[in-house]
């Protein structure tokens, strides 16, 4: 009878016959198509999506800024002084500020729920009775699913096998010790917490492997009723931006103390009328405050993040993306990340001599030569196994590790019959290096162990070690990946660890090819050029990872050193070591974290690679962690900053590319936007001083903050990736944005921009024009300076002077274009004069105006060549990242 209910309650008092009994489901899974059909009635195995903050809210949201408060205190008061149109201007370019923050958050936002969306869980169950993966959302109650360590639990499911397993249930229950979980029933009415035969969904298995059918899903599951696991909505800030913040407050309390200041010095020195030295006093708090700055920060963030994403590196943590751009050691993994792990047996050696082994990817299907009795060594290949070979789309493919389907494919190439049935088993675990399984079949009961050389040869019985060490050795300076395979007849029904040692016989060694990737030689070298040194931790044999590390160009002293060497030190002398080895072997994972330590502790910022559950602690320590996307473990990733889609190193390369950008781009904007706003104050407050009317109105001001923010600071947010930036040493970690260099770059903007607004209008005065036709010219000459300052900021580290710069991207020219017709607009067309107080601008001086415009450009252009030049000169004694 085909079940509807979509919850089985009781699972865990219940025995776990009785449960699939209930489930009406086998040990050997469910059928593909009673899976399907059960979906259809179930529904997805999901949790309804967080609420997002509401449309509203998040409208409000974008008033809550105190550079806005200012300038809504100030319409208020406008108000009371009847000044309607500047009232109405202020109002409109709040607002403006407002739709235009409120479009672009929620495009980031959406980006970043699409990217990690591409991190939705898969699962591992049995359909039709075999292996498959299939994504976490179409599980259905009656699957039987395979977990390991480092798995998260995808629904509630009732354990229908148990080794070694405990898993960590602190969302559910708010312990945060691993419960040990076993297959026996437990009273009915025992806690949450001590329902030991049951796994709950969203939990995480620290360790072992289970096998359990799946008795709830989506919401029916314990998480799902609580309705947990929702708060995974993230802040759109980083520390740049939080930094930005903080000046941003600064600043405005800065504008107000000035602000005040001078209206008390207009009124009572100046004798100015109070209505109108509060409206000069508007100006200079309008001019000084960069609204515009928060919004496109974000945006170049969310830029940033779906570049990363189309290099296949998504980012789980915002912050990350500016840490990754700052790495100057980057420690990775060697399987798959180096490597392809497409691995293949070439090479098996046993007591009756060597073999080679032919054939391609993981087809059963090739030559052992010279022929030989391997069936001992092929049974321990094939049943001390977890992976499966599937035949399909003309290609065989491994579910599972590849160095296990490799093993499967060699144990079919001679001609093993697969057929046992497994009793008992202890799970691979990177510490212990091993794994072995008791199975049983006609001829009777075996334990296969297969493992790290060292290991397993001093697990045997009768056999000269320091031979086979040296085999082992000399095969593993062939770069190839070696297993030693063991076995022992057993009476026993279970496997422990303290039997086997001294017990087994000695099968054979195998050794498996396991090439580089082509794109990691490229990715390393870029890595030398950009001042990142780059170093392998791996539990490989160092053997291997030299002669891995020599291919991919990554070793330059010769030197391993090993877990059992890093024992050996302590946090002191590793420190001292660390720096000179670029190749760490056998380690584990708690050797990653005092590697990490040890890299820090020279102020280096370090990035790790991890894909176990062990990986965590040091994933959480790096500066940027980078957790496997396809071999990782849910925990690693859960952990990791950044996640590699396509676990490739030169992804990790491509990483710090674009997170160099994004923070080169966030420094452009800010780096555009301040002096702008520092000139644009410095002129009103000048004028003030000199007893002059105001070069620009608080009115055109407000004009031109918007209408340049929302598009030529806007394209700063888009700037491709400047020649250089992977050729320039990281800059140092926690560097202050305001550093020495950028006050002195604002500052000399800003003088600029005095000289050139101020000495248009005086020009104009001067010449005997009207006032309005005056600040017309003012406002221009304004605008047109913000242009040529975006062509001189795209270019931080080079020349603006080449065709290429000029050449610009399409979304430069778009706003140029954008902004200049904006600009004949209020300056010639009747209805907007009005508005703006403008007047038509002569020919002959809109000319001049652009021609001051080259002039302050080719200055600030004179002096970056001089400063690149003598940092040329100093480079190796500087950082060139002391300054942008
Ligand atoms: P990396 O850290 O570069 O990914 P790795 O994958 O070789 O390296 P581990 O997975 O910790 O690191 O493996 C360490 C060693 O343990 C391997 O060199 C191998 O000898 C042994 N080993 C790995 N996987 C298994 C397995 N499934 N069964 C038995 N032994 C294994």
């Amino acid at each position: 009878m085909p079940i509807e209910q979509s919850t089985l309650s009781n699972a865990h008092a219940r025995t776990a016959e009785e449960c699939l009994a209930a489930l009406d489901a086998g040990p050997g899974g469910l059928a593909a198509a009673e899976a399907e059909r059960r979906l259809a009635v179930f529904g997805p195995n999901r949790l309804p999506a967080a609420e997002g903050r509401s449309a509203l809210r998040r409208f409000l949201g974008q008033f809550h800024n105190v550079l806005i408060y200012v300038l809504l205190g100030a319409a208020v008061v406008t108000a009371a002084l009847q000044h309607w149109i500047d009232t109405g201007v202020i109002l409109a370019v709040v607002l403006a500020n407002a739709v235009i923050g409120f479009i672009q958050e929620g495009k980031a936002e959406q980006a970043m729920t699409a990217i990690r969306n591409m991190l939705a869980p898969h699962a591992a169950v049995l359909r039709d009775g075999r292996r498959v993966t299939v994504d976490g959302a179409d599980l259905v109650p009656g699957d039987v699913a395979l977990l390991e360590a480092g798995d998260k639990v995808p629904a509630d499911m009732r354990l229908l096998e148990a080794r070694g397993l405990a898993a960590q249930e602190a969302v559910l229950t708010g312990e945060s010790v691993p419960v040990d979980k076993a297959v026996g029933p437990v009273a009915d009415d025992a806690a949450l917490g001590d329902r030991r035969s049951m796994l709950w969904s969203g939990t995480l298995v620290t360790k072992g492997t289970a096998r359990g059918v799946i008795v709830s899903t989506g919401r029916a599951t314990e998480i799902g009723r609580i309705g947990g696991l929702l708060s995974d909505v993230q802040e759109i800030t980083t520390p740049l931006v939080q930094q930005m913040d903080h000046f941003a407050r600064w600043l405005t309390f800065l504008i107000l103390v000035v602000a005040g200041l001078l209206l008390v010095y207009g009124y009572y020195v100046g004798h100015h009328a109070f209505s109108e030295m509060f409206m000069v006093v508007v100006g200079i708090a309008v001019a000084a405050i960069p609204e515009g700055l928060p919004a496109v920060m974000t945006i170049t963030l969310a830029i940033g993040v779906q570049a990363m994403a189309r290099r296949n590196a998504i980012v789980r943590r915002l912050p990350a993306i500016e840490a990754i751009g700052s790495v100057s050691v980057i420690c990775t993994d060697k399987t798959g990340t180096l490597t392809r792990n497409e691995m293949v047996v070439a090479a098996v050696e046993t007591p009756d001599g060597a073999f080679e082994v032919s054939g391609e990817g993981y087809a059963p299907e090739g030559e052992v030569t010279p022929t030989g009795d391997l069936q001992r060594l092929a049974a321990a290949a094939a049943h001390c196994n977890d992976a499966a070979l599937t035949f399909r789309d003309d290609q065989w493919t491994v579910e599972g590790d590849p160095m296990e389907g490799a093993l499967l494919a060699f144990a079919g190439k001679v001609r093993h019959p697969r057929e046992a049935r497994r009793i008992d088993a202890i799970p691979f675990d990177s510490r212990h290096r091993y794994m072995a399984v008791l199975s049983e079949n006609a001829d009777g009961r075996v334990t296969h162990v297969k493992g790290a050389p060292e290991r397993v040869l001093r697990m045997c019985a009768g056999l000269d070690y320091d031979h086979w060490h040296e085999r082992a050795e000399a095969m593993a300076l062939r770069g190839l990946r070696v297993l030693a395979l063991a076995e022992r007849r057993e009476e026993a029904d279970e496997v422990d660890e303290a039997s086997l040692s001294g017990s087994l016989t000695f099968l054979g060694l195998v050794g498996l090819i396991d090439p580089p990737r082509q794109e990691s030689i490229a990715a390393v070298a870029e890595c030398r050029a950009a001042g990142i040194r780059v170093k392998m931790i791996t539990g490989d044999h160092a053997g291997t990872a030299m002669a891995i590390a020599r291919q991919i160009g990554l070793e330059n002293s010769g030197r391993v050193l090993t877990g059992a060497d890093i024992d050996r030190l302590d946090d002191a002398q590793l420190a001292l070591e660390v720096l000179s080895v670029d190749i760490f072997a056998r380690t584990s994972p708690e050797h990653k974290l005092r590697l990490v330590t040890a890299l820090q502790a020279h102020g280096l910022s370090v990035a790790m690679t991890g894909d176990g559950v062990n990986d965590a602690p040091a994933l959480k320590r790096a500066d940027a962690g980078i957790a496997m996307g396809l071999k990782g473990s849910e925990a690693a990733k859960e952990a990791a900053d950044l996640v590699l889609a396509d676990d490739n190193f030169a992804t990790i390369a491509a990483a710090v590319r674009e997170g160099r950008t994004v923070y080169d781009n966030l420094k452009k904007v800010i780096t555009w936007t301040l002096p702008t706003n520092a000139g644009e104050a410095a002129t009103v407050i000048l004028a003030l001083l000199a007893g002059l009317a105001l070069p620009v109105t608080a009115v055109q001001i407000l004009w031109v903050n918007l209408i340049t923010a929302v598009t030529l600071g806007l394209a700063l947010a888009f700037e491709p990736t400047e020649a250089g930036t992977m050729e320039r040493p990281p800059r140092p970690r926690d560097m202050p944005i305001m550093s020495g260099f950028l006050v002195w770059q604002v500052t000399l903007v800003a003088i600029l921009f005095l000289a050139a607004v101020f000495g248009v209008f005086t020009y104009a005065l001067d010449r005997g024009y009207p006032l309005p036709l005056a600040q017309t010219m003012a406002m221009n000459m304004l605008v047109v300076l913000e242009i040529f300052h975006l062509f001189f900021i795209r270019n931080m580290h080079g020349t603006s002077l080449t065709w290429s710069a000029v050449r610009g991207t399409p979304v430069v020219w778009l706003v140029v274009v954008i902004v200049v017709l904006a600009q004949f607009a209020v300056t010639y067309l009747p209805p907007l004069q009005a508005i703006l107080g403008t007047q038509s601008v002569p020919l002959a001086d809109g000319f001049l105006i652009v021609a001051i415009g080259a002039v302050s450009f080719t200055i600030t252009e004179i002096e970056k060549q001089i400063r690149l030049g003598l940092m040329k000169r100093n480079s190796g004694k500087v950082s060139a990242s002391d300054d942008l």
